[in-house]
């Protein structure tokens, strides 16, 4: 198969990538390496059935078609946007634009190159939900003027763009609402939990816990990410549909902090810092049409996956 995969210097698109390329399948991977970078594909660049192509997929599409060229695509993951709360804040017209722009040129293309499309949305689209834990049926509670809305809102157009494409045009595919993913190559500065906590321990610097500590995530390692991705791309039963990965085990920031400082080895210290704005309270996937319809639950439990990133992280330069 020929698989165009957006956002391929990414955190989740370079682990799709690698996966692609190791199932035997030719990859074209796009990138701006805006928030990529090329390190994540170091490896990928030397396979024989990698290209790699930098461009912005907002403005230079015309760049992806002729690397297409004749030989059309049958799957597209696009995976390309800024998705850490720092990032986006630092890029929120990027964002925005390559969740609308982007993501019509990537389905538009996917309806005349035949090809299925597999869109990363997120489970920002929940925004600060009031259910719990968040099924796929549940319609969110986003703030729409908020620090965080140029990604939930542009995700949830994406979402918009690619189910009304579905609907009406017959495009083939699904939306991955992804919870959230921590491993190898994060990028140690992106600003999310794992990082800065893993870096300030490794620095034997207190860990920031932003507000009072007792929101929770749901945190799922990379591996059983992109298992449930690969799944859902073959599946044909997802098609036209919505569905959560992530794993639904919640944990506290507090807990969570303690748990990083355990694995590191340092003596836990924490310092509180104000709660970022629009902040979501309580977030934990129900995972159960993942399970029935892909057979798919995470694998690696936190403890397994955090000593893996923390190694990832040490032998990287701190
Ligand atoms: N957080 C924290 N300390 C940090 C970074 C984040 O306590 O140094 C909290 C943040 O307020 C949020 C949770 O950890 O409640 C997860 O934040 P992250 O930026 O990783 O992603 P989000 O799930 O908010 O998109």
């Amino acid at each position: 198969m020929r698989v165009l995969i957006t956002g391929a210097a990414g955190f989740i698109g370079s682990h799709l990538t690698d996966r692609y390329l190791a199932d035997g399948h030719n990859v074209l991977g796009v990138d701006n390496l805006l928030t990529g970078s090329k390190a994540n594909i170091s490896k990928a660049m030397t396979h024989e059935r990698f290209q790699f192509i930098e461009a912005d997929i907002v403005d230079r599409w015309d760049a992806v078609e002729k690397a297409v060229g004749d030989s059309l695509p049958e799957l597209i993951l696009h995976f390309a946007s800024p998705a850490s709360p720092v990032d986006y804040g630092n890029h929120p017209f990027e964002t925005l634009e390559v969740n609308a722009i982007g993501t019509k040129h990537c389905a538009d293309a996917a309806l005349r190159w035949n090809a299925k499309i597999v869109y990363a949305s997120t489970s920002e689209s929940y925004g600060d939900p009031l259910e719990h834990p968040q099924r796929e049926s549940y319609w969110g509670h986003v703030n729409p003027v908020g620090p965080r809305s140029c990604y939930d809102e542009s995700k949830r157009f994406g979402e918009a763009y690619v189910s009304t494409s579905m609907r009406i045009r017959q495009l083939r595919g699904t939306i991955l609402r992804i919870f959230n993913t921590y491993g190898p190559r994060m990028r140690h500065d992106d600003g999310r939990v794992v990082p800065n906590f893993i870096m300030q321990a490794l620095r034997g610097e207190p860990l920031t816990v932003y507000g009072n500590g007792k929101q929770t995530r749901s945190f799922c390692y990379v591996d059983d990410l992109i298992e449930g991705i690969v799944r859902t791309a073959v599946s044909n039963a997802l098609q036209g549909t919505v569905v959560n990965l992530g794993n639904p085990e919640e944990r506290t920031i507090e807990e969570f902090a303690r748990e990083v400082a355990r694995l590191a080895n340092v003596a836990f210290n924490a310092v509180y810092r104000p709660m970022p704005p629009d902040d979501p309270g309580r977030r934990c996937p129900n995972i159960d049409r993942a399970r029935t319809v892909l057979g798919w639950e995470p694998k690696v439990k936190l403890e397994e996956g955090l000593r893996r990133t923390i190694e990832a992280f040490r032998a990287t330069n701190l």
